[in-house]
């Protein structure tokens, strides 16, 4: 398995709605595979294809994190509904590095997609793995926390950045 780079903002394939997976090939579970990896080796609880560089509608997640590593999930194509309740969490993310914003998400939500063999899959979630899904499902919008943020947040996040880059 090979670990790869993570994308930072403000790459623009972070910002581009991705596109639906169809056929799965070697080449695809090999990325999935690769993208588990990375989300461990990156101390990520979550990780959208988008992040490393594929604009296509795939999310890994583990919410146990990369130290227990019970619960590896693939999804494919993941369309979130059912969402209820509402909750504040301050999040951050592999591809907006020191950057942290507090967003409103739902409780509980439903997921369908298909899993690694292609298979349709539901999961009903809630706390932790409700959150992290809704955050990764925002990747394949082309949204990222910094959306989330006010004007000025991300302004100044901007220009840090920017400094970054200069350096
Ligand atoms: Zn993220």
């Amino acid at each position: 398995m090979t670990r790869l780079a993570i994308r930072t903002y403000p790459d623009p394939v972070l910002a581009k709605k991705a596109e639906s997976v169809g056929e799965i090939t070697p080449e695809l579970s090999q990325l999935m595979q690769d993208m588990v990896q990375t989300m461990y080796e990156s101390d990520g609880v979550g990780l959208a294809a988008p992040q490393v560089g594929h604009s296509i509608r795939l999310i890994t997640i583990d919410e146990t994190g990369p130290k227990e590593r019970k619960s590896p999930m693939i999804i494919l194509n993941p369309v979130l509904s059912d969402g209820s309740g509402t909750k504040e969490s301050e999040e951050s993310c592999l591809s907006l590095p020191t950057f942290t914003c507090k967003v409103t998400r739902s409780e509980f939500i439903t997921v369908r997609g298909q899993n690694e063999k292609g298979e349709d899959i539901e999961i009903k979630a809630e706390g932790l793995l409700a959150i992290i899904l809704q955050h990764e499902c925002d990747h394949l919008e082309g949204k990222t926390l910094v959306d989330h943020a006010s004007r000025l947040k991300r302004t100044m996040y901007a220009s840090k950045v920017k400094k970054w880059q200069k350096d």
